[in-house]
């Protein structure tokens, strides 16, 4: 059975694979359609948004379609950056200024007011408008400075606490059995069983 995973970050697409790895399905990415559509991510929520981008792939492609929208709620900005975590500097997807601009909206809070989650919703979408979503969220704080080079995003600024570490200092292995899109796609993934186990006895 395929599975399109919507997706066109490549970093996203490399953990959700390696969280797939187990099941019984065949990843595409997008790279594998020819023109799909651009979905415009104008969602209020991540559920939205996720919900949208599936939808719209699933419909275009005819494969059972994966997209999750994802972002950095920090409690001290009235959970900003939020939805729009991807382009919170101005430009979609630049990382580097995104968390400069952070650190910088973040200086002159207390750091017992750092708090913040990073939070996942996935839908998964049937080419005949079908849609369900799961969702996963992981807390931790925001650093005063950068701190390793795995992960993408936010991950350098982004503390989990259990471990001492940034996102970006743990291993892949580690990030994927803690946080918010491993979390979502563990709730995932028995429902991806059972469909992949139906249409073997069909
Ligand atoms: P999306 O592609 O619209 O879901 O945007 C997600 C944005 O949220 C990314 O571009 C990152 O800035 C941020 N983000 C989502 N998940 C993570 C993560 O696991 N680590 C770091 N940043 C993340």
């Amino acid at each position: 059975m395929k599975l399109l995973v919507a997706t066109g970050n490549p970093g996203k697409l490399k953990e959700i694979r390696s969280l797939l790895d187990a099941s019984p399905l065949e990843i595409i990415g997008l790279d594998q359609l020819t023109d799909p559509p651009e979905v415009i991510e104008d969602g209020s929520t991540f559920a939205d948004n996720a919900r949208k981008k599936a939808q719209a792939m699933a419909q275009f492609s005819g494969y059972l379609t994966l997209a999750d929208d994802s972002g950095l709620v920090v409690a001290a900005l009235a959970g900003a950056p939020g939805v729009h975590s991807a382009r919170y500097a101005g430009k979609q997807g630049d990382d580097a200024a995104n968390n400069g601009k952070l650190l910088a909206v973040m200086a002159s809070v207390e750091d017992e007011k750092r708090q913040a989650a990073f939070h996942c919703v996935m839908a998964l979408a049937w080419p005949d408008g079908r849609c369900e979503t799961y969702a996963g969220q992981v807390s931790g704080l925001i650093m005063r400075a950068e701190r390793g080079t795995g992960g993408f995003g936010y991950d350098p600024l982004f503390m989990v606490p259990e471990y001492g570490k940034t996102m970006a200092e743990l291993p892949l292995e580690i990030k994927n059995r803690i946080s918010h899109r491993g979390m979502a796609l563990r709730k995932v993934i028995p429902v991806l069983i059972e469909l992949a186990g139906e249409l073997d006895e069909s």
